[in-house]
């Protein structure tokens, strides 16, 4: 989707408020654009995805803002009135270590170059696709998180779950001693599921753990996973019970 500057009533945003399986402590997002229809948008999306979303129209509220509020991550503007994102960047390095995403236009390639120098993070050229830009705003603040609980005991080398083994090194899963042939993602996949085995992980955590940057992907790409590897690792892929669906969340791998 490339980002349509639709604005949806407040009643709609109240709603995917309500049902968004957005990240369980939620993260500040400071949002420092002044155009603002792209702003409100921006606002939109982030509170749809579970954030807390704060917003300024221009450098010198951004810089209160970002010291008052003390945001998880900005998504910053480069030409902005006033302090440029750029001057913003800069004032803020000087005592916060917050991840900051700039929003540049296309072509501004000297903005990014110099973008990453006064100490942005990375950075996103307009026009932008939401989902392009979630996926890094996700990546950002997971960098910064450190690992997650999902991957926080120490790497095992090899897996056993019943008679599933894999070992994660040489990118191999035996499955009653028999070796299967998975693709990349499907290896990824199952090793994330194992390692999480009976606790339900959302279609959202598994496409940010398992798929991370690669942003051509959604959800149901997850799904068309999943059902692969039923296929290899299930007696009865349409009666599955390794791989449970968890209706409304997402799998759980059982065992
Ligand atoms: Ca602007």
């Amino acid at each position: 989707m490339i980002c349509g500057y639709n604005i949806p009533a407040s009643t709609e945003m109240h709603e995917l408020q309500n049902r968004s399986l957005g990240p369980t402590t939620q993260k500040k997002i400071l949002v420092v654009e002044d155009e603002e229809n792209l702003r409100e948008t921006l606002r939109y999306k982030f509170t749809a995805e579970g954030y807390r979303v704060t917003a300024a129209a221009d450098g010198e509220k951004a810089v209160a803002l970002a010291k008052a509020s003390r945001p998880d991550l900005i998504l910053l503007d480069i030409m902005l009135p006033g302090l440029d994102g750029l001057e913003v960047c800069r004032i803020l390095r000087k005592d916060m270590s917050v991840p900051i995403l700039m929003l540049t236009a296309r072509d501004e390639v000297v903005d990014k170059v110099v973008g990453l120098e006064v100490g942005a993070d990375d950075y996103v050229t307009k026009p932008f696709s939401m989902r392009e830009l979630v996926a890094r705003v996700r990546a950002l603040l997971r960098r910064a998180e450190g690992p997650t609980p999902a991957s926080n005991s120490e790497e095992p080398q090899s897996l056993t779950r019943g008679d599933l083994k894999a070992d994660v090194v040489a990118h191999k899963v035996w499955l009653h001693g028999r070796e299967l042939e998975l693709k990349p993602k499907e290896f990824d996949l199952l090793v994330f599921l194992m390692s999480n085995r009976g606790r339900a992980v959302t279609r959202e955590l598994i496409l940010a753990q398992v798929w991370g940057y690669e942003v051509e992907v959604d959800t149901r790409t997850v799904d068309v996973h999943v059902r692969w590897l039923r296929e290899r690792i299930e007696a009865d892929p349409a009666r599955p019970t390794r791989i449970s669906t968890i209706r409304g969340v997402g799998y759980r791998f059982e065992g």
